[in-house]
């Protein structure tokens, strides 16, 4: 409906006013309706009275002779207010008198009146638009003389239906207007508030960081007051909503960008949606050009196939992949990436992305390979030293026993000459032990090292495997404490013991390192540190634990070496420290597990002396 207004006032002024008009119109209907029937039930009564007065009195003028009171006494009923005209006519409806002075014939609908005349009864009825007339016999004696017409004035009687109808009209006008104006004065209590609402709506959507447009007036008291008092409501529920989502989208955005490890979104189509810039670096592409891109236009060759895969592999079994081990090599220096993956639903039931979590493990994954070398290295190295160590004795006898050789069996010269020859090769020999043994026990020098220092590296080295492994590391360092001592070697033994903890814990369990200033156990003049390593393990049994300090015992069958704790006591010994075990391996539902003891003497004199007693 197109012209049906689109405001609440202007419709409910529209809507009002039509109303009131049909209403009022169809008042006027039924009153002018009332009023036209008791108006030409009154003309009917008037005109046939009129026409007995106007017929009698002619009847009297005929008895009485006086043919000139005939015609005044039509005249004189033409001039009655109510008459607009009077006449007289013979039988056949010849005009004998017309109260008009231009006197005209009865028209045709008049004429065809006469035949319906009864007796001497007056009749009454209309014709042409709404002319009244009343026509009646008259009668000279018995004779008919002609009859007496009457025609009615038609202002007489439409003047009070033409006052009645302005008199409707005109309160039909002030009700409508009074009316109109209540209404607008009542639609503007409804649509200012309304208007003051809409305002408000825009502005929340339009500038939602606004908050100038709020709270909005309260313009009304009523419900529409409580509206937008409720809506003043809303808006600061969201905007405490805004505030809470922004705040959290910044902790997500601060912990995307800051966290140490690469993050990454991807949708379905294994496009990128989302990289923080460690992940940025780790490809080695700048952050803006990861979005939209596949893994397979961005990743190194090798193992972008498998990154896919296991992308894939998260959209359609909706199940995390946890520490891929992805490696390759840039540069000449290989690395290595440890990948997780998880769903991320928006809606439940719904993977919506995948989120993908890489660390660049390469420097642990060196680290640990360092180590291995070293223990090897040291290993070998005490190998070689107590070979020479070992020889150093048969080398004395042999050495002996070739002097003796020379000195008391009267040789000839040739044998002499082989004996020299033996006492350079022996000499040699001994200068060779010498030097591996002095290569081994000089390769460093002790300095003065922070325990918790040395602990941490080694700690941090394994953190990865604890993490994956869910171990509980509960760690008592005094931050003070320093040791004397040859850091490197140290370490090495920190290195191996918490590594055989690590290897013998299951998932969940619990490894303890501490450190602390104390004396010797035997010897209280000494003091040192004390260190524990203790695990809840798979233990030992007592045939095992007899054995752990030889060389190449292991029950790790592939992965062990043996050497670790041969070294490690090696180590020790060298410090002078003392290492104790206490270890069980339970069956059942009893605890099992190690403890390491180490006590290491802090001693300033420990390089010297070495050196001065000549090990
Ligand atoms: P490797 O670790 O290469 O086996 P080690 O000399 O370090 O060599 O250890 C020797 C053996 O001692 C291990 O194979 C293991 O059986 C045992 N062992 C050492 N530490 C522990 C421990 N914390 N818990 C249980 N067994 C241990
Ligand atoms: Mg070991």
């Amino acid at each position: 409906m197109r012209w049906w207004p689109r405001s609440i006032r202007w419709q409910m002024l529209f809507g009002l006013a039509l109303l009131e008009a049909l209403s009022v119109c169809l008042f006027a209907l039924l009153l002018i309706h009332l009023q036209r029937q008791e108006i030409s039930q009154r003309a009917a009564h008037r005109l046939s009275h009129q026409a007995d007065s106007l017929t009698e009195q002619i009847q009297e003028a005929l008895l009485e002779q006086r043919s000139d009171l005939i015609g005044l006494s039509a005249h004189m009923m033409g001039g009655a207010p109510s008459v607009a005209r009077a006449r007289l006519t013979d039988p056949a409806g010849r005009t004998l008198f017309d109260s008009r002075s231009e006197s005209a014939p009865l028209s045709s609908e008049e004429l065809a009146q006469i035949p319906r005349i009864h007796g001497r009864d007056a009749r009454v009825f209309s014709f042409a638009s709404a002319e009244w007339e009343s026509v009646k016999p008259i009668y000279k004696g018995a004779d008919l003389y002609g009859y007496g017409w009457v025609l009615s004035d038609r202002a007489w009687d439409t003047e009070e239906l033409s006052g009645t109808i302005r008199g409707t009209a005109l309160f039909g006008l002030i009700w409508v207007i009074a009316s109109s104006a209540l209404v607008l004065l009542l639609a503007r209590g409804i649509s200012h508030p309304l208007a003051v609402l809409h305002r408000g709506t825009r502005a929340l959507v339009s500038l939602p960081e606004s908050s100038g447009n709020f709270p909005l007036p309260v313009t009304a008291q009523n419900e529409f007051g409580d509206l937008i008092a409720a809506f003043n409501r809303m808006v600061a529920a969201i905007e405490e909503q805004r505030a809470g989502l922004h705040d959290t989208l910044s902790l997500l955005d601060s912990m995307l960008a800051n966290a140490p490890v690469g993050f990454a979104f991807f949708d379905r189509y294994s496009r990128f949606v989302r990289v923080n810039q460690v992940f940025a670096d780790l490809t080695g592409i700048p952050l803006s050009r990861h979005l939209g891109r596949t893994p397979s236009e961005l990743l190194p060759t090798d193992v972008s196939p498998q990154f896919e895969a296991a992308l894939q592999s998260v959209f359609t079994d909706e199940e995390p992949v946890s520490d891929l081990e992805f490696h390759g090599a840039a540069s000449n220096s290989p690395w290595t990436w440890l990948v997780s993956a998880y769903p991320v639903r928006t809606t439940p039931g719904q993977v919506r992305w995948a989120g993908v979590i890489i660390r660049d493990v390469s420097e642990r994954v060196r680290s640990e390979e360092a180590l291995r070398k070293t223990e090897k290295l040291a290993a070998t190295g005490r190998l070689a030293a107590s070979i020479a160590h070992e020889i150093n004795n048969p080398l004395e006898g042999l050495t002996n026993l070739l002097f003796l050789l020379r000195k008391f069996c009267n040789l000839d010269a040739p044998a002499l000459d082989y004996v020299a020859m033996a006492e350079h090769e022996t000499r040699r020999i001994a200068e060779i032990a010498q030097k591996t043994l002095r290569f081994y026990r000089q390769s460093t020098l002790p300095v003065r090292a922070r325990v918790v220092e040395l602990v941490d590296s080694i700690l941090d080295l394994y953190k990865a495997r604890m993490h994956t492994l869910n171990i509980q590391v509960e760690r008592r360092i005094d931050p003070h404490t320093t040791l004397f001592c040859y850091e490197g070697e140290i370490r090495q033994v920190l290195a191996n013991l918490i590594g055989n903890a690590v290897d013998a814990t299951a998932a969940g369990g619990r490894l303890l390192v501490r450190a602390r200033r104390s004396r010797h156990w035997r010897d209280s003049q000494t003091v040192g540190v004390r260190l524990t390593i203790a695990d809840t393990g798979t233990g030992m049994t007592p045939e095992v634990r007899s054995r752990i300090f030889e060389a190449f015992f292991t029950t790790k069958e592939a992965t062990g070496t043996g050497l670790g704790l041969w070294v490690s006591q090696e180590i020790i010994q060298k410090h002078r420290g003392l290492v104790h075990v206490r270890s069980r391996a339970a069956s059942g539902p009893q605890a099992s597990g190690t403890v390491f003891q180490l006590f290491v003497p802090d001693d300033e004199n420990l390089g010297a002396r070495g050196r001065a007693s000549g090990q």
